[in-house]
């Protein structure tokens, strides 16, 4: 990626307030701000992290966002899952280049695009064809039309079930942020291969019990839950403390691996 702007490129601006304002970069296309107004064409070939100013001289500082910067942007169906858990989520569920990982439900996408940056193949569940919508929409926006090869979505209730990738083939993944995980669970157990992972994110700790429950009973073993705690600090002269408010919960995050047929049945 070059340090230009070119067209077609996200690009957020920001203002000395910290406010973002995103967009795709389009000839003849302008922003509007109530400090005045930048046509795209102004930003097209500029540097990344170079400070533009508006019609009436409002300063601000063009870059493209990250995928943290950018799910918290986007359109959203439903409640997406925050960069904070995202992060562990990938290191928990091992989430790699190449690999078969069926996701359900899809939601807004903000979960299949973090697992399709790091080359997974997806195919996703998802009972709501508008959010189905909104995630494809919002994946092919990040992460380009490329991307889409990766990324099928398929309307339909995973507790009823899950088709293998192929009649001799495995999900390598099953990653889950549903209502009812365990509902999963029995066709998980067929649907992944031996030492493949199963990754649940559960804002009750109630679906946490469920879950480990039924983990057992159907042949997955070195099962954990987990939560992220992510508190920030202000930093200014020398007034250096933890900030005030932090976002004290989010989800649980329970992962486990799938034994070969000898260890669990
Ligand atoms: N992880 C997503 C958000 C998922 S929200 C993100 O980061 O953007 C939960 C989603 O699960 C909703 O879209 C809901 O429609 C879907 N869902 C609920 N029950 C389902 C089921 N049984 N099968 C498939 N999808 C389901």
């Amino acid at each position: 990626m070059t340090p230009e702007l070119a067209e077609g490129d996200l690009v957020q601006l920001v203002d000395n307030k910290g406010r973002r304002y995103q967009g795709v970069l389009t000839p003849g296309k302008e922003f509007h701000f109530h400090s005045g107004i930048i046509g795209h064409d102004e930003l097209i070939g500029v540097q990344e992290g170079s400070q533009v100013r508006s019609s009436r001289n409002q300063a601000f500082l063009v870059l493209r966002p990250t995928l943290s910067e950018f799910i918290l942007k986007m359109p959203r169906g439903a409640q997406v899952i925050y960069p904070k858990d995202l992060g562990p989520i990938l290191m928990l569920a091992d989430i790699g280049p190449g690999m078969a990982v069926l996701e359900s439900g899809v939601g807004s996408g903000a979960l299949s695009m973090a697992m399709l940056r790091c080359g997974a193949r997806i195919t996703g569940y998802e009972i709501r064809e508008d959010f189905a919508n909104r995630a494809q929409a919002n994946v092919e926006r990040f992460l380009g039309h490329d991307a889409m090869s990766r990324y099928a979505v398929e309307l339909r209730d995973c507790y009823e079930g899950i088709d293998r990738p192929g009649p001799e083939e495995f999900f390598d993944r099953v990653v889950l942020d549903l209502p009812e995980p365990w509902q999963v669970v029995p066709h998980a157990a067929e649907a992944l291969r031996p030492g493949g992972i199963i990754c649940a994110y559960t804002p009750s700790i109630m679906q946490v019990t469920r879950m480990r429950e039924a983990l057992g009973e159907h042949g997955f073993f070195a099962a954990e839950t987990v939560e992220v705690l992510n508190r920030s600090w202000y930093v200014e002269g020398a007034a250096v403390r933890p900030d005030h408010r932090m976002v004290a919960h989010t989800g649980f995050l329970t992962h486990a691996r799938r034994g070969a047929s000898t260890l669990g049945e």
